[in-house]
């Protein structure tokens, strides 16, 4: 007999717009391509999940060191995801990567009130950013590594794994695994807001990536996740609803809404939840000209329904 728990999962599926289905589709697959007990993609650089040479988080870690010319396949991997993000915005971070797609699936298990808003709690970037400095550096004046021992990238997926694949239960049980799946898996993954406490506050791959997708977002040939100013109301529902609460909303400001890209990571939460439907993903000039009345009507009725 299903739980109170699944129903309303299931319910809250039914209920999910077509970017929100999009999202999901690509992050299963994400899954089903880098983690175990499929990793089509991994088992091809002769390991199930990220761990080995395509991992992006040892091509940064490695970053001044000669270790690193060996690491081509995650050096490219790290180019590929930078370079998506400079042009087109956070896709791989919101709807590929696995570590934070199995936390976030995870997280909607678990009824919100045992949850943590950590992006409420903790400035995000300057968290991260002091956490990427200290992955770079440590290696380099000489004090031991934080890449493997304690790594999301890899506990994630292999915690997962491991209900299918005997082999990886057995390696989750040393010490530092043990600590990483009680961090990453739960504190920073399940038991977060979005799932996605780990890719806020201690990823180098996402501390990157948001600064990479800050400085695009600056150009006019960029996507991205925007606001119509003209149009916005300051009514602050996109703002509540953001689980990075990367939107600010001034209304006393000529710019109302604004959203922060550094902290943004491209969900796509807030276009839906925008009653007067000005949040997009596009470039700067694009104009505003697919409202439609049905689509307002239907966001303020839900909206009015969650207050
Ligand atoms: S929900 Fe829409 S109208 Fe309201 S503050 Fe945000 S962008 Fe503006
Ligand atoms: S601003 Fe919108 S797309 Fe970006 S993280 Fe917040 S809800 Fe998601």
């Amino acid at each position: 007999m299903k739980t109170i728990q699944e129903m309303k999962f299931i319910q809250k599926l039914k209920k999910l717009d077509n970017k929100q289905r999009l999202r999901y589709s690509l992050m299963i697959i994400g899954i089903l391509a880098l983690a175990p007990p499929v990793g089509f993609i991994t088992q091809l650089f002769g390991s199930g999940t990220l761990c080995g040479n395509l991992c992006p988080r040892m091509a940064i870690g490695t970053a001044f060191t000669r270790e690193l010319f060996t690491r081509t396949a995650g050096v490219a991997l790290l180019f590929i995801w930078l370079g998506i993000t400079f042009f087109f915005g956070r896709w791989m971070c919101s709807h590929v990567c696995p570590a934070g797609s199995l936390t976030e699936f995870g997280s909607k298990l678990l009824p919100g009130r045992f949850k943590i808003d950590y992006c409420k709690i903790v400035d995000a970037p300057l968290f991260r950013y002091g956490f990427l400095g200290a992955y770079i550096l440590l290696p380099v004046v000489g004090v031991a590594s934080i890449c493997c021992a304690y790594c999301s990238f890899s506990v994630i997926p292999e915690t997962f794994g491991a209900l299918f694949v005997p082999r990886l239960a057995n390696m989750l049980t040393t010490g530092s695994r043990i600590v990483s799946i009680l961090l990453f898996v739960f504190l920073l993954g399940i038991f977060a807001r979005d799932g996605r406490g780990h890719c806020h506050l201690v990823c180098p791959v996402g501390a990157l990536d948001s600064i990479m997708n800050a400085i695009g977002a600056k150009l006019p040939f960029t996507y991205r996740e925007r606001i119509h100013l003209d149009d916005c109301s300051g009514c602050g529902y996109c703002a509540t609803s953001c689980p990075a609460w990367a939107i600010q909303v001034d209304k006393s400001a000529e710019k109302i809404a604004k959203i922060d890209q550094r902290k943004c990571y491209q969900c796509r939460l807030c276009e839906s939840k925008c009653p007067k439907n000005v949040i997009y993903y596009g470039r700067p000039s694009r104009q505003k000209d697919h409202r439609n009345e049905k689509f307002v009507e239907q966001v303020l009725i839900s909206n009015t329904i969650q207050d």
